[in-house]
Formats: C-alpha cells, structure tokens, sequence
C-alpha cells in the first residue's frame, strides 16, 4: 500500500526535503545558480557547512539547491516548504492564508508570505503564441472588486466599471488560459496583449465590443458572438469557454480570498489559471510542476 501523503519523507524530514528537491531540480546534473555551469563542483563538508552546500569549480561561488528559488533565504524548513506546496495544489478552489497558518503551524502572516511565493512559482515561463496552429482563441474582459462601501470611501460615484480591477483573459479552445490584469481597458491597452500572445494565424473569437474590432484584423478572422442580441452561442462561435473560467474565478476570490488588494490581484489570477491548465493532473503532479516554477523567482519579501 503506497505511504499516506502526509507521511512520506519529504514533508518529515528537511534532510530528506533537500533530497527530493535535489532529484527533482537536477535531474540532469547539478546546475550552479550563479554561471549556470552543469556538473562541476564539489560538496563542501564539514561542522561549518549547511548540509547541501555545494561550490563551483568554474565560479568558485557557493550554493545549494534553494539558491535563485522562491524558497531562498527562508526561515521556514524545507519540508514544510514541500508540505505547503502539496497541500495548496490540493486544494480546489485555492486555500487563504488562514487555513494554511493551522494545516501547517505556521503564523498566518507567514502563511501569507508563503501562498504569494507559492504563486510566485505557478506562473508559466513564457508558453509562446497561443494557437499557432490555426486554432480558435477566446478573448473577454472582466471586473472583479470593490464593493459600494470601499466605492464611497474612495469618492467613486455612480455605476460602470472606472473603479474595478479589470482582468482580460485569452483562451485556446479546449486547452490553456492565460490572464492579464490591466490597469484600464481600451482598444489601446488590448492590442498589445493580444498580438504579443495570439499567433496571426489564429481565429480570434470575442463577443460584440468594439474593442476587439481593429485589433481583431491582426488576425486569420475574426468571429463576434453578439449578446445583445440573445446570441450566446452560434455553431463553434461561442465565448462560452472564458465566461466559465471567469465565473470559477469569481468563486475563488469569493469563497476563498474574501479581501483580494489589487497588488496581489495578478498573482492570484495566476493561481486559477494554473490550477485550470494543470485539472488533469493528479494534486502530486500539480506540486511537481510548482517545484519545477520555482527557479528565478525569488520574491524580495524581507520575511520569512
Ligand atoms: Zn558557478
């Protein structure tokens, strides 16, 4: 019978943490974080030395495997690290600071500073043009925040969208969905989105604003589903796809993260976009593809 999650090794011991993020990170021979050089240094032993601690025969610079990772310079041990990272990919719809501080007995605070370095690491390198191929891409926008209390507080009056944290949100039909959270939306600030992440053989889809209209010739065509007019969906011309993400977006942020600042807005729209690319993966797979984000990151938080 396969060892209960919470059991294995590595979210026991930190010696064994280290191995495991070891084997996963350097699967193809040790890396120096500092020149990049593969395979050649020596393991420095001794009372004096952290376990793990390793220089560089070509930069003579000394690292372990946490250097350049948003687990560098942390307080917290590395198999809590491990632990967390499990238990957040586990989770459906996201999990706040609160319930991570008494899952893992860190102070909330810390477990704040934790989940946005866990984040940190759930964001895509750079996952190229979206549908080179030929296919169809999504486009939409959405609005999420401020409640008519924190409206009046800061003088907004009246109704529309001025005061909200907007979000666009581009989809590749049956596959992955990328968010960007924008300070304000018009044609100008949308085109350069689209271009930079649709191949121009793709067809884009949008509804009826004509703010995709001009940067909608950029591409192979340009199909509009008018919802004014009663017209969600018509054959494959749907936007269907992106208003389901954006309601299981709302429902995090609802039901999980009650008070999401605009600062943060961005890391936590990375969180539902990961946790929608990786839905069919199991929660270890999830948490394999975190610790694989998590070089080149590190958050400059002086905490933790
Ligand atoms: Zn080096």
């Amino acid at each position: 019978m396969a060892t209960p999650i919470p059991n294995q090794r590595h979210f026991q011991d930190e010696e064994k943490a280290r191995e495991y993020l070891e084997a996963l990170r350097w699967s193809n021979g040790v890396v120096c974080p500092h020149c990049g050089s593969v395979g050649k240094h020596y393991i420095l032993t001794g009372k004096s030395h952290r376990k793990g601690l390793r220089k560089c025969s070509d930069c003579r610079e000394q690292f372990s495997v946490t250097v350049g990772t948003v687990f560098e310079r942390s307080k917290i041990k590395l198999h809590i690290w491990l632990m967390a990272v499990h238990l957040v990919c586990a989770a459906k719809n996201g999990m706040s600071s609160m319930e991570l501080h008494r899952l893992i007995g860190v102070t909330q605070k810390t477990a704040w500073f934790m989940l946005h370095r866990i984040r940190e690491a759930m964001k895509p390198e750079s996952g190229g043009l979206m549908d080179s191929g030929g296919g169809t891409v999504e486009a939409d926008e959405t609005y999420w925040g401020n409640t008519k209390r924190s409206q009046a507080a800061k003088g907004y009056k009246g109704r529309g969208y001025a005061h909200k944290e907007k979000i666009v949100s581009l989809v590749e039909l049956g596959d992955k969905v990328r968010y960007f959270h924008v300070q304000t939306v018009t044609a100008k600030t949308l085109k350069p989105i689209l271009v930079s992440q649709i191949a121009l053989d793709a067809h884009l889809m949008t509804d009826e604003s004509s703010l995709y209209t001009k940067v909608g010739k950029e591409f192979a065509s340009h199909n509009v589903v008018t919802h004014s007019a009663g017209e969600y969906v018509r054959g494959m011309n749907h936007t269907n796809t992106i208003e389901g993400f954006f309601s299981r977006l709302k429902r995090g942020l609802m039901g999980t993260y009650h008070h999401v600042g605009s600062q943060h807005l961005g890391r936590y729209v990375t969180e539902f976009d990961f946790r929608y690319n990786t839905r069919k993966g199991t929660d270890a797979e999830r948490a394999t593809a975190v610790i694989g984000g998590i070089g080149g990151k590190r958050l400059m938080y002086c905490h933790s």
